[in-house]
């Protein structure tokens, strides 16, 4: 892979400064963090401006409104927003990361054509329905049953943990379709309108006091037969694909935002004279964030050739377990002046990383994906 960046590149990086510095002071405060309508607003206001400015969809290819950005570009785009303080992907998160790459790949021309400009435009948000309360690492024991009904199918069944859910205009679900098939092979991936009558969605309290998600019942719900992305009890291979996403590309700019972080508490170490205490463990954080930054360039300019390479299988567990780490050291440099500064932000970083090597696939279950296909071992008995 070619590591330097090229002449038109640094262009590019060009361009985009010049519009981040235009574009970032014209933007309100950022709302409440439980203030879920003026969120999802902001967030989405964001999504269309990047969308106005043809950087929406960075990695998205342009026959679906992307812009097929090449992958130093795709770097430069992370780099650049961060250095600005841009906002972060927010509530779009499932809609552009996981979801829409889910469609390109996966949907029919008439599920492209509905979704994908609504989701680059920041006009649809997506929410995610695939753990229950007794499938969540085992996530292919799920019961949500769907049954069909002429062209419907009629969903009953509960979900969990669903992010953005009460927000949210389209969920990505899981069902089981073939009761009495091997559980891997009873599944369907389906398009769910969260308008739908017999949706029910109740949020729950996270540790920093918010509703991140909610608990989604669902009561004889029907889904037109049309709404199912790929075959029908082929869900399970269709959720490995979004699962592909979510697991591997979607924590890059997370990451950058854990360097900004890291550099933000070095450089207070420095202002308040302890910078000694931070050379072991913090500069052993930035080490890590900075190794891991390295391994994204390689993931990213694999992923562009169509390679899933053990990079994109590890990057999901190296990077939650040093971002947790981190939150750890930051907690312990700071002290009770945690407390004090820039609205607990290190407090809550602590707390909210708690999260990280659970999300999207606990810390266990990434071993055994790497133990079993990355390195070959024994598969686990099923
Ligand atoms: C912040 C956050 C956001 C989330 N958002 C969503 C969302 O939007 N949509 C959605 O569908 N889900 C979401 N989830 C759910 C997430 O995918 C699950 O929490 C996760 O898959 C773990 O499932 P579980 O909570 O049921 O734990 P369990 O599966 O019950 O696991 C409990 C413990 O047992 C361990 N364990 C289980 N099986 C094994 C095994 N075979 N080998 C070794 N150890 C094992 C696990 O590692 C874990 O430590 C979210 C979770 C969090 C924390």
């Amino acid at each position: 892979m070619q590591l330097a960046y090229s002449k038109e590149d640094e262009g590019f990086r060009a361009t985009l400064r010049e519009w981040l510095e235009r574009e970032l002071p014209a933007l309100p405060p950022m709302p409440a963090r439980d203030a879920w309508a003026d969120r999802r607003k902001w967030d989405t206001d964001w999504q269309r401006r990047l969308f106005d400015a043809g950087y929406a969809g960075l990695h998205w290819p342009t026959e679906y409104g992307g812009r097929g950005a090449s992958p130093t570009e795709q770097l430069i785009f992370y780099e650049e927003t961060t250095r600005a303080r841009a906002p972060y992907v927010g509530v779009n998160f499932v809609g552009t990361l996981h979801a829409g790459p889910t469609l390109i790949e996966e949907g029919t021309d008439a599920q492209k054509a509905e979704h994908l400009p609504k989701i680059l435009r920041g006009e649809e948000v997506w929410c995610q329905g695939f753990s229950e309360p007794g499938a969540g690492s085992d996530l292919a024991s799920l019961r949500t049953r769907a049954e069909r009904d002429g062209d419907d199918y009629v969903l009953n069944g509960q979900k969990i943990w669903c992010s953005f859910g009460q927000i949210a205009d389209v969920g990505e679900f899981l069902v089981r379709t073939d009761p009495d098939a091997p559980k891997h092979k009873g599944i369907s991936w389906l398009i769910l309108p969260m308008d739908t009558p017999g949706i029910e969605i109740r949020p729950l309290k996270t540790v920093i006091g918010s509703s991140e998600f909610s608990e989604v019942f669902l009561t004889d719900v029907r889904v037109p037969v049309a709404n199912r992305v790929g075959a029908e009890n082929d869900g399970w291979r269709v959720t490995n694909v979004t699962l592909k996403y979510e697991r591997g590309t979607a924590f890059v700019s997370e990451l950058v935002d854990a360097i900004r972080l890291a550099e933000d508490l070095a450089a207070r170490m420095h202002e308040g004279g302890t910078a000694h205490l931070a050379e072991t463990d913090l500069g052993r954080c930035i080490a890590e964030f900075d190794a891991l930054w390295a391994l994204t360039k390689r993931n990213v300019s694999q992923s562009a050739r169509g390679i899933t390479g053990a990079g994109a299988m590890v990057m999901k567990l190296a990077y939650t377990e040093a971002r947790q780490r981190f939150g750890e050291v930051c907690l312990r440099e700071l002290h009770r002046d945690a407390l004090h500064v820039d609205d607990n932000e290190y407090v809550e970083e602590r707390l909210r990383t708690l999260a990280l090597t659970i999300a999207a696939g606990s810390s266990q279950i990434q071993r055994n994906i790497i133990g079993e296909r990355v390195l070959g071992l024994p598969r686990e008995p099923r």
